[in-house]
């Protein structure tokens, strides 16, 4: 048998790849990374941030599997901030702001460290089959390198085109140039491809800001970090500052509108809903009058700042002008204008649950070709793209996660059982099982299996074994004694005088019973660790929610062969978006199966669907 040099080559070294490569190194596959640029290895192509509602969950997935993301975002991140804070855990959405630099540097060294894994410059213009399989990858010098799987991840480089205003370029962002070779191969074997687009905001000079002028926003004293092996930020925590538009901003882009590549007509992509222009917001809630913009350093020792809410496809004369009119930005200096950017992607109804492309066994796709967007999505899958690629050439089985295990199952069945229509990016309300799926928890939901595969190095095993042992200590601490409303009364807290004798557990069911309560009726519990009390306590703010979201769950599984009557009234059902109502009223599904499997239906708008039919029955 021809000896292959490498098992799996992984094209592009973004989020995507970078995590495909470590993951499919870390399974003990010889892996080589290919990307146009050494340098540009992690860099971050639009906002310098990880996290967010929904996307830190996906980061401390990755990283419970073992991934490089978290640990990154924390060598790197600047300001970190728990999003969500007064709401429940399981919405609470971990957010660093980073330092551009620290941030890529992080992701090269970790690569950099990874045993099984080469990293090669160079651009990928073919794919090499034979009898339909995937056999390695050619390169524009001419060279050839063969391996057992490829995985795919050239993010918004395919057929790149930047918009500003009427002027277009190619480009795989700016600075870089597109991938039209590669995307041209795609095309030549009949791949379903469309067209996406995304933007990002004019970047503007730290020292031309009047800062005094602004609003600033902290960071958490009590940081919540990615990695479950951090321990505190490295970097310096510093504030951003707060502005925003006004009726003068909203003026000159509605009267510029035309001159903006979107609305001028030049953009046949679809934008992401959720991550909207200035130009969108403008035009879409004309109702209000300012919107907030967060003004966001790109890093420590750096001149550069991102203003996030702003992302533009006007002018550079008119991003001029509409910054210009903002308070604080009045003498703001642009250091590079504010574009959208046009690409292709494949459609990922056409991958497999291992994003296996079936038609070309041992292709792998990840990220925003997927037609997703966001660092922590494309992250996310090229994870799982990288496991199953080394996985495929070492013969063991797929390794596939649920949606009841993981946002990253959630992900990936939405991509490849939906498609997309529009960006994808990760909401916690996409998520049936949000209760069970906290950030919190990513660790014992998903280290386990990590584990089995083999995939985590022996400081995370030692480290989760260990966290997992005083938790079970815990457990049996909080199960076995029992307490009178009397023994309570002592600590402060006031229950029912109804003679009940409850377990700690229940104790701190209790909405406003903290661990320092308990603390005091079983000593025991208060040596263990911090980070283990906290997280018992949110087990038992949660039990009976989780137990419940479980039972519901069960309900409407068995509930989506229930017939929907064509004439049900979609706009008498309060609570559905006017988005949903829209499609509902187009599509007017025959089942409550067939209305679940609705791109953007939510598991809350199901549940309301469901009332409205048994009501009218
Ligand atoms: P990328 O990070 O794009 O990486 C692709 C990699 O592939 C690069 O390293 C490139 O060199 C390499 N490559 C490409 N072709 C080849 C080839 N033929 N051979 C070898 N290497 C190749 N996300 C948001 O969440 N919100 C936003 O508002 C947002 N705005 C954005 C605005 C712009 C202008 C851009 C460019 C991106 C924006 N993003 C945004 C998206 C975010 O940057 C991506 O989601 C993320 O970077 C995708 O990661 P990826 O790994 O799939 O691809």
């Amino acid at each position: 048998m021809k000896q292959t040099p490498f098992d799996v080559i992984v094209i592009g070294g973004g989020h995507a790849g970078a995590e495909a490569a470590h993951a499919s190194a870390r399974a003990g596959a010889r892996t080589t990374l290919v990307t146009m640029r050494a340098d540009t290895i992690g860099v971050m192509s639009c906002n310098p941030a990880i996290g967010g509602l929904g996307k830190g969950h996906l980061v401390r997935e990755i990283d419970a599997m073992g991934g490089i993301m978290g640990l990154a975002a924390d060598r790197s991140g600047i300001q970190f901030r728990l999003l969500n804070r007064r709401k429940g855990p399981a919405v609470r959405g971990p957010r660093t702001q980073s330092d551009r630099a620290l941030y890529k540097a992080a992701i090269q060294d970790l690569l950099g460290q990874q045993p099984n894994l080469t990293i090669l410059v160079g651009e990928v213009a073919d794919l090499i089959l034979r009898d339909g399989r995937i056999e390695g990858v050619g390169l524009s010098d001419g060279s050839e390198l063969r391996a057992g799987a490829v995985v795919l991840t050239t993010g918004t480089f395919l057929r790149g085109v930047i918009h500003i205003g009427d002027r277009k370029l190619e480009g795989g962002r700016m600075g870089d140039r597109p991938s039209n070779r590669l995307a041209q191969r795609l095309r030549d074997l009949d791949l379903p491809l469309g067209r996406l687009k995304t933007g990002t905001p004019p970047r503007l000079r730290s020292s031309s800001i009047a800062w005094d002028s602004l609003d600033m926003q902290a960071p958490d004293d009590d940081p919540m970090l990615f990695s479950y092996l951090s321990k505190a930020p490295t970097a310096r925590q510093i504030s951003c500052g707060i502005t925003h538009t006004n009726a003068r901003t909203h003026e000159i882009i509605s009267g510029n509108l035309s001159r903006s590549a979107m609305y001028g007509g030049h953009i046949e992509g679809v934008g992401p809903r959720y991550c909207p222009s200035i130009e969108d917001k403008v035009v879409r809630f004309a109702d209000k009058s300012s919107h907030q913009i967060f003004l966001e350093p790109e890093g420590l020792d750096s001149d550069v700042v991102y203003p996030n809410g702003i992302s533009t496809s006007l002018p550079e004369d008119v991003q001029e002008a509409y910054v210009r009119s903002i308070v604080g930005l009045e003498q703001a200096e642009i250091l590079q204008p504010g574009y959208a950017i046009e690409y292709d992607y494949v459609d990922p109804q056409r991958l497999t649950a291992e994003l296996e492309l079936p038609d070309l066994p041992g292709l792998f796709l990840a990220g925003q070709i997927n037609g997703t967007t966001g660092y922590e999505e494309a992250a996310a899958q090229g994870l799982m793209a990288g496991l199953n690629a080394a996985r495929r050439v070492l013969g063991h089985a797929p390794v596939i996660l649920g949606r009841a295990e993981a946002y990253i199952g959630v992900l990936i069945d939405d991509l490849v059982t939906r498609g997309v229509t529009e960006p994808y990016r990760m909401f916690t309300s996409r998520a049936e099982y949000r209760l069970s799926l906290r950030a919190d928890n990513a660790d014992q939901r998903l280290t386990p299996k990590a584990d089995t595969l083999g995939v985590i190095a022996e400081d995370r095993r030692v480290l989760f074994f260990q966290k997992m042992e005083a938790l079970d200590r815990g457990r049996v601490l909080l199960s076995t004694k029992r307490f009178t409303p009397r023994d309570i009364a002592v600590t402060g807290i006031v229950i029912n005088q109804d003679g009940q004798r409850r377990s700690g557990m229940e104790i701190l069911a209790f909405p406003d019973v903290g661990v320092e309560h308990v603390d005091q009726l079983i000593p025991e519990f208060a040596a263990l660790p911090d980070e283990v009390r906290t997280q018992l306590a949110i087990e038992a703010t949660y039990k009976t929610y989780v137990d419940r979201q479980q039972r519901d769950a069960d309900a409407l599984r068995r509930d989506e062969d229930l017939i929907i009557p064509r004439t049900l009234a979609y706009a008498e059902i309060g609570g559905l978006s006017n988005e949903l109502r829209g499609k509902l009223d187009r599509i007017r599904p025959g089942t409550l199966g067939q209305a679940g499997r609705i791109d953007g239906m939510t598991p809350a708008a199901l549940a309301l669907i469901l009332t409205r039919i048994r009501h009218e029955d």
